[in-house]
């Protein structure tokens, strides 16, 4: 007698599972492990994995309420995008333009151009505009096949503008697909009316700030949530970080730094110390603090379509994180400045160009590694039985196409939970 389960997927050409390693994600030089499964099937009951192995085996075990079949295609695990700043208002095409033309990143942000422009149009929206533009992003992110993605706050920079991007965020995961984690980051930059008294701001931050979206967390937010510092020179300082992250420690939040991205200031050392969930950007790391990052459960981030973005050819050295025996994952880094898209596809291109990594690796990368660096690695990210049945069936059946076939969507099927959610018109 077949078990029923609600949707079968059959014939895959090639299903990648996406195994853990000792039950977490796969570490160092170990990361690419597919778990590729010829003409495979996966078996789905109430929104999770009940069974995945070769269709033979499958459909001998099990019938389908519904069944896909995916004959000639790729099947593998949802993206998911670990590090976005995908809220915000305007837009800085203007700058865009006058990078092209040679004046420099730093000189725009002199000028009170940068993460303050987005800052000033974030804080004139309303929450409604902020969802509107949300969902756009999100449907984009979906259609390329993340099924799930953080997103960070950080474009409010007061209390009652930070608690609105948060709401923002609940607002946007009542109404969309795609599984959502919010980062607190009031720490992104010191916003103008604080210009020159940074720990003024460390103080609001930690005095009412922090209390603020962890009271907001208790009331809306029952999931993970995480709190971030931008850790740089002309933003904060390493103690203010260490400040800011032991305060969201108590205040029952996660916690990741953007560290390393343009100075190193000692921030991957601390966020090893404090046990962070992941360090993110990771450009200027040095050897030694590569070493101690190497050695602990805190997943590395790199973000290729910044150093793409603003034009440098300085990419972090992540066959250096692997020799050191890291947990590499890739993200987006979605923002108005240097880095929009929401397109993890093209992150996979980036990265097997820039970074030097298989097909194998980058995609790994940006499922299990990727869950892992927002601490969802026993629930998403993986085709194992038990967990979310997030599926993305491709317009190939090659695995090696993925990064290779770049600038267009390769995307079929998107499912999440069990549920078709976005098919790509033929
Ligand atoms: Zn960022």
């Amino acid at each position: 007698m077949r078990q029923h389960v609600d949707l079968l997927i059959t014939h895959a050409q090639q299903l990648c599972t996406i195994p853990p390693h000792a039950g977490g994600p796969q570490r160092g030089h170990a990361l690419g492990d597919l778990g590729l499964i010829e003409d495979g099937a996966l078996a789905i009951q109430d929104g999770l994995v009940r069974a995945v192995g070769p269709t033979d085996s499958i459909i001998a075990a099990y019938s389908g309420e519904d069944v896909i079949d995916a004959s000639g295609r790729l099947v593998t695990p949802g993206l998911v995008d670990p590090h976005t700043h995908l809220v915000w208002a305007g837009d800085r095409a203007e700058e865009f333009e006058r990078r092209i033309k040679g004046v420099t990143y730093q000189q725009i942000m002199a000028e009170g151009g940068g993460i303050n422009r987005t800052v000033q149009a974030t804080r004139q929206a309303s929450l409604d505009e902020l969802v509107t533009s949300g969902l756009q992003r999100l449907d984009l992110a979906l259609q390329h096949g993340t099924t799930t993605v953080e997103i960070k706050t950080g474009y409010g920079l007061s209390t009652a503008e930070e608690i609105k991007m948060l709401s923002a965020i609940a607002l946007l995961d009542a109404e969309h697909p795609i599984r959502i984690i919010p980062t607190f980051l009031g720490a992104h930059a010191v916003p103008p009316e604080f210009a020159g008294r940074s720990d003024a701001y460390v103080d609001l931050i930690i005095k009412e700030m922090l209390p603020a979206a962890a009271a907001w967390k208790a009331e809306h937010w029952p999931g993970v949530m995480f709190c971030d510092v931008f850790c740089e020179e002309g933003a904060f300082t390493l103690e203010q970080t260490r400040r800011i992250l032991e305060a969201a420690l108590q205040a029952g939040l996660k916690l990741k730094i953007h560290v390393d991205e343009f100075v190193a200031l000692g921030g991957t050392r601390l966020g090893v110390e404090l046990g962070v969930t992941s360090l993110d950007h990771l450009d200027v790391t040095p050897d030694e603090e590569i070493a101690l990052l190497g050695a602990s459960q805190t997943v590395a981030v790199a973000l290729p379509t910044t150093p793409f973005g603003l034009g440098s050819s300085h990419y972090p050295p992540v066959h250096k994180l692997l020799d050191a025996g890291a947990i590499l994952a890739l993200a987006t880094d979605c923002n108005p400045g240097p880095a929009w898209t929401e397109n993890l596809q093209f992150v996979l291109a980036l990265a097997t160009r820039y970074h030097r990594l298989t097909q194998a690796q980058a995609l790994v990368a940006c499922t299990l590694n990727a869950a892992w660096a927002l601490a969802l690695g026993n629930q998403v990210g993986s085709l194992e039985p038990g967990r979310a049945a997030d599926v993305i069936i491709w317009r190939t059946g090659d695995y090696r196409e993925l990064g290779y076939h770049f600038g267009i969507n390769l995307v079929e099927q998107v499912i999440i939970a069990g549920r078709p959610v976005y098919t790509t018109p033929d």
